[in-house]
């Protein structure tokens, strides 16, 4: 299916950063720059910046979504946000199964899974990230992980509800690290995901999917990346802080 009929979408995850007057700053230089683009244009920002994000970005082609949700509904699990809180905001996409949340916070491919459900149910559009490390890639099962990954994650959902559904493949050697998979690599792979979802589903389905690559992406490599037939923009770390860079990516996926 030609690239040109799914949608590209340039998603910004701004990590552990910005207060609320360095978000504000942020959107503010953003909101110019997103309304020349003609891909989709996403910004995931800390639980803190939701209200001010949805504010400053009404009537623009901003979308905000939240680094992360819990499983259930409400309850006993100190620390955490629901999905339907975030909907309730006005939140739209939620980002699942970060690798930073994977090494450092115990998540699993089941409770990846479980977020997933969660968050769709709840409403929300779902960033979901798969991705292997560098001892996987060395060994050579590089597929293997990112296959294991997306079949569990995406356990149980019906093809409606993965319409709402972006996978984002983040090599975990390449996330902050300056080091970038090739082109053919992330083409290579974001290909091999979309296999592995015609199989799951069927090719149509496969073949709308947004798939994008995550991993040290910025204004430098962005044209080469986002050129590849299988790569549908982008999910962004360091170069979503700062707004001149985040606009180059924006125009090379609205290319
Ligand atoms: C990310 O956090 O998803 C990411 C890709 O980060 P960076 O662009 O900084 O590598």
């Amino acid at each position: 299916m030609n690239k040109a009929l799914r949608q590209a979408i340039i998603a910004g995850n701004w990590k552990m950063n910005k207060t609320r007057p360095e978000a504000k700053a942020l959107i503010e230089a953003l909101v110019p720059y997103a309304e020349k683009a003609s891909c989709g244009v996403v910004i995931c920002v800390p639980y803190t910046n939701l209200e001010t994000a949805i504010a400053l970005t009404q009537g623009t082609n901003i979308k905000v979504g939240a680094e992360n949700c819990h499983f259930e509904k409400s309850g006993a699990f100190t620390g955490e946000i629901s999905a339907d809180m975030l909907t309730e905001m006005g939140v739209e996409y939620v980002i699942i199964g970060h690798s930073e949340r994977r090494q450092y916070f115990g998540e699993t491919d089941i409770t990846v899974n479980k977020r997933t459900k969660a968050a769709l149910e709840a409403g929300l559009k779902v960033i979901l990230c798969v991705g292997e490390m560098l001892e996987e890639r060395e060994q050579g099962i590089t597929e293997e992980i990112v296959a294991l990954q997306t079949k569990i994650a995406l356990m149980g959902l019906t093809k409606e509800q993965i319409a709402n559904v972006v996978i984002a493949y983040e090599p975990v050697w390449a996330i902050g690290t300056g080091k970038t998979a090739t082109s053919a690599q992330a083409n290579e792979v974001c290909a091999f995901i979309r296999q592995t979802v015609a199989k799951l589903y069927d090719q149509a389905t496969a073949d709308a999917m947004t798939i994008q690559y995550g991993g040290s992406m910025n204004e430098n490599n962005a044209a080469e990346l986002l050129a590849q037939p299988d790569v549908d923009g982008g999910l962004i770390g360091g170069a979503s802080l700062v707004a001149e860079k985040f606009a180059v990516l924006l125009e090379e996926a609205s290319k």
